[in-house]
């Protein structure tokens, strides 16, 4: 049984483990590794280190600190094999999306590469006579990244390149499902020639997370998971005094106007809903189609998603692999049991899958339903499942009304032909992140993500510019060197001139 320690210092740390967290593979229900949970001292440690190694790194100059990203970013692309069957064993997605996944991941990689453009200040001279001003970015000190199962390679990097290029030090807790890619960074980052110290992981659940928030020398935090923990969490970093970004839970809409290529549509939702077994935080759980065209839209879904595979992650043929484990399984299976019980059509149904030779797998089928009541759990919670919802509108108006009364604001789509309702629509939805005939609008790395509302607590959107922002703390500089010019000091708060 393989055993997955912490990374502390330029390597793995042993420490004083208080458990052995089992980790599953989804796809057969196996127990593959352990994961060693750190202790509260084992997590002091690690701050302690990064927080040492941090005082060096912010005086390493930016062209050392991006030969470094340089590095970094062909190491992963030479490894993207590794972290995709690290990522497969362990969340159960496709192959084929697992280096998707790395691939958006390493966008953050490229941005890094060039962090002197981002960090580059401003200047006024002669403010007053012989006085200038500029401005600079310095780094806030030691970052904590914590992460969601769902992403174990892409979410962590939307953090970290950007925190070290800036000149901190990370500490990442990944989440216990699926550990093992980032064990796979951290040693990357070391043959890249990042310092020890600089990238450090600790293993645990909500006692690690705790004692990082609480920690004296933890200067900012960056969480994304569901939304619950993330209110906990910032809430905790807030009382501490730390900088902190929360990204949490979605419920993406999407609106299918009548005057749509509903074909077009159909497929991209059905890729949408059902692509990763629904476990994206950009993933489409629910549409609200327009105008009368609701049976037509959920017929051509139906067709669509039908023909999906579901099976083992390795296999070429399969298009979604299984949920994270059986208690998902068992959640997502009971709201579509209750949606049918309130009276919902079951257009397609998911349940009961079993795929030959993964019998312990825990497998579910793209599931569309109509006509859910709109108070149905299924349709207003966070599915994170192969479950579609297809509901009905008679007008835009009717339907933007339906997508606002949202509590998450994550991603939101519209499907139309019109470029009067797409701006309508984006101007007027009440989310972070907006496709026009685009179902999941995750912005390239060179912007900025993040949700509205319940999806993201704290005001700064991830990775891009706004993830240097996060990661730095701003400084204005007036300066005068006297000898140059002559200035008489008063004691009024005056403006010089
Ligand atoms: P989760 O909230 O259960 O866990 C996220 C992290 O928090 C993990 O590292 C976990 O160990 C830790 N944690 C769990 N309980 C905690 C507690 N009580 N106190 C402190 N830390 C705790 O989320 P998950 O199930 O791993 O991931 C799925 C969720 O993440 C979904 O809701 C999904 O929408 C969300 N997500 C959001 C985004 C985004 O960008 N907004 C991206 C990916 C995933």
């Amino acid at each position: 049984m393989k055993t997955i320690e912490q990374w502390i210092d330029g390597g793995p740390y042993h420490g004083e483990p208080v458990r052995r967290i089992p980790v599953e593979n989804p796809a057969t229900g196996q127990i593959e590794a352990e994961l060693l949970e750190a202790s509260v001292a084992d997590v002091d440690h690690a701050v302690r280190v990064a927080h040492r190694a941090q005082l060096t790194w912010r005086t390493v100059s930016l062209a050392k600190r991006m030969d470094i990203m340089f590095r970094m970013r062909q190491l992963v692309l030479d490894h993207q094999d590794e972290l995709a069957t690290a990522i497969v064993n362990e969340h159960g997605k496709t192959f084929s999306d697992a280096i998707g996944e790395i691939q958006r991941g390493r966008e953050t990689l490229d941005f890094a590469c060039n962090i002197a453009a981002a960090l580059k200040g401003e200047i006024s001279f002669d403010v007053s006579t012989g006085v200038d001003v500029h401005t600079l970015r310095q780094p806030v000190g030691v970052v904590a990244g914590i992460g969601p199962f769902n992403f174990p390679v892409m979410v962590p990097m939307w953090m970290h390149p950007i925190a070290i290029a800036t000149g901190n030090a990370f500490v990442l807790k990944p989440a216990t499902p699926a550990p093992t890619a980032s064990m796979i960074v951290a040693r990357l980052y070391q043959e890249a020639g990042l310092p020890d110290g600089v990238f450090n992981v600790v293993a645990g659940d909500k006692d690690v997370v705790t004692a990082l928030l609480e920690h004296p020398q933890v200067d900012a935090v960056s969480f994304v998971g569901s939304t619950p923990v993330a209110k906990i969490v910032q809430e905790t970093a807030m009382r501490h005094g730390k900088r902190v970004q929360a990204l949490g839970g979605a419920n993406n809409h999407a609106i299918v106007m009548p005057d749509a290529d509903l074909d077009h549509a159909a497929q991209h939702i059905a890729a949408a809903a059902f692509g990763a077994a629904g476990e994206r935080c950009m993933a489409l759980p629910a549409v609200i189609a327009v105008g009368g065209i609701a049976d037509d839209l959920a017929e051509r879904v139906r067709a669509h998603a039908g023909t999906y595979v579901v099976g083992s992650g390795f296999e070429e043929k399969t298009d979604l692999g299984p949920v994270i484990s059986a208690a998902a399984k068992e959640r997502i299976t009971g709201l579509i049991d209750d949606a049918e019980r309130r009276g919902a059509t079951i257009v397609l149904d998911g349940r009961g899958s079993c795929v030959d030779g993964f019998e312990g797998g825990h497998f579910l089928a793209p599931t569309v339903i109509s006509k859910v009541p709109l108070d149905a759990p299924v349709y207003t919670e966070e599915i994170f499942g192969p479950v579609l919802t297809i509901g009905e509108a008679a007008t835009y108006e009717e339907a933007i009304t339906l997508v606002n009364a949202q509590p998450f604001g994550n991603g939101a789509a519209i499907f139309t032909n019109d470029g009067a309702t797409a701006r309508r629509f984006k101007l007027e939805v009440e989310a972070g992140m907006v496709g026009i005939n685009v179902p999941i609008p995750t912005p390239v790395a060179y912007y900025s993500f993040g949700g509205w509302k319940n999806s993201l607590l704290g005001d700064t959107h991830i990775h891009g510019p706004e993830g240097v922002r996060f990661c730095t703390r701003a400084k204005a500089v007036t300066e005068r060197w006297p000898g140059q010019t002559t200035h008489a000091a008063t004691t009024s708060f005056e403006r010089e001139s």
